[in-house]
């Protein structure tokens, strides 16, 4: 899933500067797991924004809404009836979501309210960890299912720096160094032979920007 942060109530309040009519938008999914966007964090923000125009005097009309997603034009379209009754959107999904949202109502105001960190898992309650970074060319087939390019401080693909000390990264005393961790699980899987394949330079040619994939069975429509 996609992890975020909300941002700073002050940054939010700042960009919301000589609004009135305030839609906040939350999205039902990642951001809701992991507790910056979803039903209950719409209201927070509100409440927050409400004390905060009701103590300066100053007159607001805030609306809240919670889409399953913001990432997917149906969900999105769910705001078509209301999105007019105000003068700005804050969207509390993923860069991804904001972007969408401010994409299909081009002719409306959309802010950001949370910062975007990284696709992730969950570890524990209230702990979430990078895995991937997105790079269209996985290697996790010869690494043990540890991915070098997102676990290791540097992104080695081709075995350790110098720096690897007793098993932990020379960048984070407290972390494990991520070719420590491949090594002792290929070991584990009797594969270690893989560890000798050395990868060539990431093809950047399939990371091009932005990003697109069309399904098989979806191309005769483009
Ligand atoms: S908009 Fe972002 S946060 Fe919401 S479901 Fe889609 S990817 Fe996840
Ligand atoms: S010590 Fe290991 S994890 Fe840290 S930067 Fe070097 S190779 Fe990467």
């Amino acid at each position: 899933m996609i992890v975020a942060d909300r941002k700073p109530f002050d940054d939010i309040k700042a960009m919301l500067e000589g609004f009135e009519r305030i839609l906040i938008v939350g999205c039902g999914e990642c951001v809701s797991v992991c507790m910056v966007g979803g039903e209950k964090e719409v209201e927070i923000l509100a409440s927050q924004l409400r004390m905060a125009a009701g103590k300066e005097g100053k007159k607001i009309e805030i609306g809240e809404a919670t889409l399953e997603r913001q990432c997917d034009r149906e969900y999105l379209e769910l705001l078509k009836d209301r999105i007019d009754n105000y003068d700005v959107v804050v969207s509390m999904a993923c860069g991804a979501g904001v972007q969408f949202l401010a994409e299909m109502y081009d002719h409306k105001v959309v802010l950001p309210a949370t910062n975007t960190r990284f696709i992730g898992v969950t570890e524990a309650e209230g702990v979430w960890a990078e895995r991937c970074r997105a790079c269209s060319d996985c290697v996790l087939a010869e690494t043990g299912g540890i991915c070098p390019v997102t676990i290791c401080a540097k992104g080695l693909l081709n075995g350790p720096c110098g720096g690897t000390n007793d098993g932990k990264c020379e960048v984070d005393k407290g972390k494990d160094c991520a070719w420590t961790l491949i090594y002792n699980r290929l070991n584990k899987l009797g594969r270690l032979d893989s560890i000798r394949e050395i990868f060539p330079a990431k093809k950047y040619s399939v990371q091009t920007r932005p990003g697109r994939r069309v399904h098989e069975a979806f191309k005769e429509k483009e």
